[in-house]
């Protein structure tokens, strides 16, 4: 897995002072990209041991709230493979910090297991083995592309009206989607 960008000190991607963490590779293409150069799964460098013990020095503070995944598209399946473990760590390593993630798929469509999908010749190219699991690390998934037409600089913590701010375990423990109701 590659890293684009990493930032330290974060307020624009999630509640309080977060470490964020753009992985590189997105299959998207949504018009107007913000971060284009990150489609690229080799672009920026690669997250070493080394790059994983900085991130975590740097979320150990007290003011950091938590950890925010972007990209690029963290659900890509091979970013996924290098996410599951690294979110492994840091939930024994400061489990009181909170995940926040930004995906351009869309949580039940795709990232949810599809033994029950009523569209029959749907198949997610997201959801893998790892899927189940990197749900299960994250409390809050920012979820849908950016949509150019749809765009309201006025909204919290994302940039089209069409994304969602979800409520990961309420979600999986009612078992239908749970909007995180303060930003609705
Ligand atoms: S999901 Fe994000 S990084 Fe990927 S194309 Fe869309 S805006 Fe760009």
């Amino acid at each position: 897995m590659n890293i684009a960008t990493i930032k330290k000190f974060d307020i624009a991607n999630g509640p309080g002072v977060r470490v964020s963490i753009f992985v590189s590779g997105c299959r998207h293409a949504c018009k107007n990209c913000f971060n284009k150069e990150a489609w690229d799964f080799n672009y920026g460098f690669k997250f070493t041991p080394q790059v994983k013990e900085d991130i975590f020095e740097s979320l150990n503070k007290s003011y950091i709230a938590g950890l925010s995944l972007l990209g690029g598209e963290p659900f890509e399946p091979e970013n996924q493979k290098g996410l599951v473990p690294f979110l492994e760590e840091f939930k024994k390593k400061f489990p009181n910090k909170n995940v926040w993630c930004y995906t351009g798929y869309t949580f039940e469509k795709d990232l949810l297991n599809k033994s029950d999908n009523t569209e029959k010749n749907y198949k997610s190219r997201a959801f893998c083995k790892f899927t189940p699991k990197m749900l299960e690390f994250i409390d809050v998934l920012v979820d849908g592309e950016f949509v150019e037409d749809l765009k309201n600089i006025r909204l919290k913590f994302r940039g089209s009206e069409n994304q969602r701010i979800i409520d990961v375990k309420q979600s999986l423990a009612q078992n239908e989607t749970v909007l995180v109701k303060e930003y609705i």
